[in-house]
């Protein structure tokens, strides 16, 4: 296993799955750093998950990430979790270690604040309310990121209050639920709104969010990035709003993935966005 010899082999493993851009990434820096190594994608059924991950030590895959469906399914079948993999629930990379065994990783919330603080250096947590719509699993990694980045409030809303309440036992002192029908209300004095709804995306209608009370300073930010300008983004804009994108939550994450099964930190480069911002 540890032989420097060896081609590393990685991959995205989900379904559907062709759509996913990691292969570009990840091939991008195999390239960049000549690793010998190939990265692609593993389209795998719900019922063979568990066979599938088991079976990465067996072919001597250096690892792979995980995907929607599979990202809680994968959980229960690793050796290891690391501690925020553990919080979020959720595992989106798997490392498979010399001795076989398997380690589950959550890099998503790790993605998520570094690709604020790419687009605004200065950024704070701390800086003000944050309003968040949505409750899934991505809102999830976002909050748990935010409150270890010192987030002081996290206004959530969420079209099922149930979930929004479960997420908020994360940390009742910051994470606030409002009802979703004062989510136009909720941006007032806000120093960052972000959606984590899938609303907006190419095949859903725009999220319903009127920006008037949502003060021209603040940060907007929306998960999505296909479309990479959502109706929130490009509303955003048009108010004079910072106004951040998901794809550098996509190649944030990415970054210690890499790190972890070729032993080299990538660096996300003119070159690799150019790449990715083509496939659009
Ligand atoms: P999820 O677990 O399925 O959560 C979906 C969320 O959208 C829930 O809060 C759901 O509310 C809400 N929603 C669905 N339909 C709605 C509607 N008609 N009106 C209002 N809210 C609605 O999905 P997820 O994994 O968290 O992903 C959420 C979004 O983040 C997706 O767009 C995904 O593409 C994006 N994402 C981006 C990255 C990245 O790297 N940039 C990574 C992960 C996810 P209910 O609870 O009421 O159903």
């Amino acid at each position: 296993m540890a032989d420097s010899n060896r081609f590393k082999l990685a991959g995205v493993m989900g379904m559907p799955i062709f759509q996913s851009r990691s292969p570009i990434i990840h091939n991008h820096w195999i390239a960049v750093h000549g690793i010998k190594a190939a990265y692609g994608h593993f389209p795998v059924q719900i019922h063979q998950v568990e066979a599938a991950v088991r079976g990465l030590a067996a072919l001597g895959l250096a690892g792979c990430n995980i995907t929607l469906p599979h990202k809680v399914k994968a959980m229960p079948l690793m050796d290891h979790l690391t501690p925020m993999a553990q919080r979020v629930g959720a595992i989106n990379c798997i490392v498979v270690q010399d001795d076989g065994s398997l380690h589950g990783h959550n890099n998503d919330g790790y993605g998520y604040v570094q690709s604020i603080k790419d687009d605004k250096p200065d950024w704070r947590a701390d800086a003000g309310p944050i309003t968040l719509l949505g409750a899934g699993g991505a809102a999830r990694a976002v909050i748990i990121a935010l409150i270890d980045a010192g987030a002081l409030e996290i206004r959530l809303l969420n079209r099922s209050r149930d979930k929004a309440e479960q997420l908020a036992a994360l940390n009742p002192q910051v994470v606030k639920v409002h009802d979703w029908s004062e989510r136009h209300a909720a941006l007032a004095g806000a120093a960052m709104v972000i959606n984590t709804t899938n609303q907006g995306m190419y095949d859903q209608p725009p999220l319903d969010l009127m920006l008037d009370e949502l003060p021209r300073t603040a940060l907007v930010s929306d998960l999505i990035y296909v479309p990479l300008e959502t109706p929130l983004i490009k509303a955003a804009k048009a108010r004079g709003h910072l106004a951040v994108n998901g794809l550098g939550m996509l190649l944030n994450q990415a970054v210690p993935a890499f790190e972890a099964w070729f032993g080299v930190k990538p660096v996300i480069d003119a070159a690799l966005r150019q790449k990715i911002l083509a496939t659009f």
